[in-house]
């Protein structure tokens, strides 16, 4: 079971599935599959007429980039999300940085 884990900000995330690219590229994934999915929230917002959330999501494909990790690379997701979405780390780094914020995914491949 890894201890690594991924620590995602979607606070911040503008939902332009650069990471299912990068994902797609490095793995060699055909089109439509991905290690990570971003998906699209619209809702009727208090303040907003409407309000868009993205929430970019791991799959059953994310190996937490194994090969570059272990070469002490970030992983590709990681590494081109120009919003700085992603963290990748031990997990209790990433959980302790998780309390700080308040919109965050922490995921953890089986
Ligand atoms: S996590 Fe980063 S790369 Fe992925 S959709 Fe959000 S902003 Fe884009
Ligand atoms: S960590 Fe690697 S395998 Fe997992 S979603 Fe990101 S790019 Fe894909």
């Amino acid at each position: 079971m890894s201890r690594h884990g991924l620590l995602i900000d979607y606070h911040y995330c503008t939902g332009c599935q650069t990471c299912e690219v990068a994902c797609q590229q490095e793995h060699g994934h055909p089109p439509g599959q991905s290690g990570i999915k971003v998906t699209e929230f619209v809702m009727k917002g208090r303040t907003k007429p409407v309000i868009i959330d993205h929430l970019p999501f791991p799959t059953e494909l994310c190996i937490l980039c194994a090969g570059r990790t272990s070469r002490g690379e970030l992983p590709a997701c990681v590494k081109h999300c120009q919003a700085n979405c992603m963290q990748f780390g031990l997990l209790p780094e990433l959980l302790e940085e998780m309390l700080k914020r308040p919109r965050t995914v922490l995921f953890r491949p089986r």
